[in-house]
């Protein structure tokens, strides 16, 4: 278990990870009693909460970290800006322990391990000293001259857009610089920092594992509501490059849509799409060895299953083999044989009951 000892503990972040919300409470209240409760300083709260978390999700994880669509240098300024505005420190650092988290998922190199509870994944490790400070796993961020400039001015960049700039807006439009400091200022960053930190915590413990059940990432879609989108985890841990992380068009995943918005304006390109066939094998795969390991087979069951294997590996087999046309009767296939699966897991934990 990591410890909290003072001399363990990252001086700046704790600090400010510390005083923040006292700061939020405190200057809001403020707020209310000199310049009375404005409609207009809420909505730019709501406004920017969106552009920085999606600054966050559109621009540093989705876009930087997993290169999982192209943009041009105007698009990238902007979510470089508005990433910062989250205060989540430079994207090159950000996107370097994401990068790990990724390739060392659930293990003691993985920056927010989940392995050592809930606190730690959700802010533990950034209130604590790393061990070393590399950026191995970033070559291509480090030759990026959009992303050096604002790791070098990151600091000033945060303070001005981050505050300096809602209290001047909420000044000009609502008179009330204090609303903008302190609302879209202040407990704006806290609500953007602890519902972006759950994409860390909760979205590794609640939730279901259709893709992948050997590592701890979860799709929910009640988590997805506080995370833009992010909370189909399991999906994004098995398929990292792709730009969705809710694929079905119902899903909640603010930040799909605006990618798929901005390459619809022409202002992105290459979005990365896992191919169907791909994404039901895997699920398939997840589901058979979940049966497997039930010890409460019956023989009908066993039976079933050892049929649909067989009919699974044929496809597999064949899909690669076939056209187009073929390829979409055998994904619909294999569509029904997730269904199938899942009945029948159903009944096993009828059985378990
Ligand atoms: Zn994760
Ligand atoms: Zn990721």
């Amino acid at each position: 278990m990591k410890s909290y000892q003072l001399k363990n503990l990252n001086v700046t972040n704790s600090i400010f990870l510390i005083a923040s919300p006292i700061i939020a409470v405190l200057g809001t209240a403020w707020w209310l009693s000199q310049d009375g409760f404005s409609w207009g300083i809420v909505l730019m709260t709501i406004i920017f909460y969106y552009a920085t978390g999606m600054g966050i999700t559109v621009g540093y994880h989705r876009l930087f970290a997993h290169r999982s669509y192209k943009t041009n240098g105007f698009v990238k300024a902007i979510l470089l800006i508005f990433g910062g505005c989250a205060l989540q420190n430079s994207a090159l650092k950000w996107c370097n322990d994401h990068r790990v988290h990724h390739g060392k998922v659930d293990t003691e190199q993985d920056p927010y391990n989940i392995n050592e509870g809930f606190f730690y994944a959700h802010m533990g490790w950034i209130l604590l000293q790393e061990d070393i400070e590399n950026y191995k796993f970033s070559k291509d961020l480090l030759n990026d001259p959009l992303i050096m400039l604002q790791h070098k001015f990151y600091l000033p960049m945060i303070i001005f857009f981050s505050f300096i700039f809602p209290g001047f807006l909420g000044h000009v439009l609502f008179d009330s610089f204090l609303g903008g400091f302190f609302v879209a200022g202040f407990l704006r960053v806290v609500i953007v920092h602890h519902f972006t930190f759950f994409i860390n915590s909760l979205c590794h413990m609640l939730g279901n594992r259709p893709y992948d059940k050997k590592q701890t990432a979860r799709d929910s879609w009640v988590m997805a509501l506080f995370t833009f989108g992010e909370g189909y985890h399991n999906f994004h841990h098995t398929f990292q490059s792709d730009y969705r992380n809710g694929i079905k068009f119902y899903h909640y995943d603010p930040t799909k849509w605006a990618i798929k918005s901005l390459s619809l304006l022409g202002l992105a390109h290459s979005l990365k799409v896992t191919k169907q066939e791909i994404i039901l094998e895997k699920q398939i795969r997840a589901s058979l060895e979940s049966i497997e390991k039930s010890s409460t087979l019956s023989e009908r069951l066993d039976e079933k299953i050892a049929y649909l294997k067989d009919e699974f590996n044929q496809i597999i087999q064949d899909i690669h083999r076939s056209g187009q046309e073929n390829k979409e009767a055998l994904t619909n296939r294999m569509q029904e044989i997730i269904l199938e699966l899942r009945e029948i897991t159903s009944q096993v934990q009828v059985v378990h009951a």
